[in-house]
């Protein structure tokens, strides 16, 4: 049983080497690593030019919402992205996310963070590749952005938002991602229960923090994604090798990832 972590962060793992292992020892074949910003691009870019482990890493290369600074950042964020985007499965972690402190009320914040989306995204058009996108509390505008821009294919990663919105994101060709926050919110299962599962990756985010069963909280790897997994199967009454060949065919599908 082999299986594919759609979304992760490698950059922030404290033990990657450790991660990786015990991903490859529980039978995660491909990881989606994506960036946030300048340097965890090009950490990305480093990694998977390195020696290859057993563990595929395919980068994404993305400026996030949360990380946006200066106009110049921006700029050269994206400039990077353009002259590697060779090497890139995908644009992203990209989006919007307006409900950060400081840019609740700060128009000029959030019309950086639409700049930054918008330069992604015509990235993305032109270079015909699929875009993940962050798009907490701002899922209809980031639908909007998407479908004006002429994107293709889009993964509505870590999806929490409403139905209404969801059911827009799948008349128009695109995908959800769920997480580990399959386990314990109501929002995520609700949006597992309505998108049909040819439409759906399942990720984890590494390393955002999960529980373990006794309750410590521990940063996740990419081998938890048999966590959001099983939890899906639960959700939606899945027959487990089934849904698995599936999960494991959108994946290869969205991202243009061969099997080896
Ligand atoms: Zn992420």
């Amino acid at each position: 049983m082999t299986i594919i972590d759609t979304h992760t962060h490698l950059y922030d793992l404290p033990d990657l080497a450790g991660s990786l292992r015990e991903a490859a020892d529980a039978g995660v074949t491909d990881v989606v690593a994506l960036g946030v910003d300048l340097a965890s691009n090009q950490k990305h870019i480093e990694m998977c030019q390195s020696a290859p482990g057993r563990v595929r890493i395919h980068p994404a290369l993305g400026l996030h919402p949360g990380n946006i600074t200066t106009r110049e950042d921006t700029a050269a964020c994206l400039q990077f992205i353009r002259e590697n985007i060779s090497q890139a499965v995908a644009i992203g972690e990209a989006g919007l996310d307006f409900w950060y402190k400081w840019v609740r009320k700060d128009d000029v914040k959030k019309q950086e963070q639409r700049e930054a989306f918008q330069g992604q995204l015509d990235l993305a058009a032109q270079f015909g590749l699929p875009v993940v996108i962050h798009a907490r509390g701002s899922w209809r505008e980031c639908l909007e952005m998407a479908k004006a821009s002429g994107i293709a294919r889009a993964d509505f990663h870590w999806y929490s938002g409403p139905v209404d919105v969801l059911r827009d994101i799948l008349d128009a060709g695109y995908v959800i991602s769920v997480s580990p926050a399959l386990e314990y919110s109501a929002d995520s299962r609700r949006a597992a229960e309505f998108a049909p599962l040819d439409r759906l990756l399942v990720e984890t985010d590494t390393p955002v923090m999960v529980s373990l069963p006794d309750g410590t909280r521990v940063a996740s790897g990419p081998k938890d994604v048999w966590r959001t997994f099983r939890a899906l199967c639960s959700v939606k009454k899945l027959d487990e090798p089934e849904a698995l060949q599936a999960l494991n065919a959108n994946a290869r599908a969205f991202f243009n990832i061969p099997v080896l």
